[in-house]
């Protein structure tokens, strides 16, 4: 197993099962561009973007670091416009106060995760 799936498995093992933000990462753990229109429309959720969604899985928790998603507009297929989309690019990050460093060393230590 590599450390990329390590990872993306240790933080799908944080979420709730059946919930927005398991099914968000799920789609985002890819590493590729997900249109926000359409992506929202499968998901079925007004949460998509925001604390439930996207937000969320950006600020992290106390037991689960931020994931660094880049929020882009590009042409989507689907729509076949130009659309806001995101895309996990594979790493994830501490807030910036002091107890999530702390807790971010942590949780990459008790999950055997290295991080540049
Ligand atoms: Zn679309």
């Amino acid at each position: 197993m590599t450390n990329q799936q390590n990872l993306v498995e240790t933080i799908t093992a944080q979420f709730r099962q059946g919930s927005t933000q398991l099914q968000v990462f799920t789609l985002l753990s890819d590493q590729k561009w997900h249109c926000r229109e359409c992506e929202g429309k499968n998901i079925g959720s007004t949460q998509y973007a925001g604390g439930g969604g996207i937000q969320g899985l950006q600020r992290g928790t106390r037991s689960r670091p931020g994931l660094v998603i880049e929020t882009d507009k590009n042409y989507c297929q689907n729509c076949q416009q130009i659309r806001l989309g995101d895309r996990w690019i594979g790493e994830i990050k501490s807030a910036n106060s002091a107890s999530n460093i702390a807790s971010l060393t942590w949780w990459t230590t008790n999950n055997n995760i290295n991080i540049r």
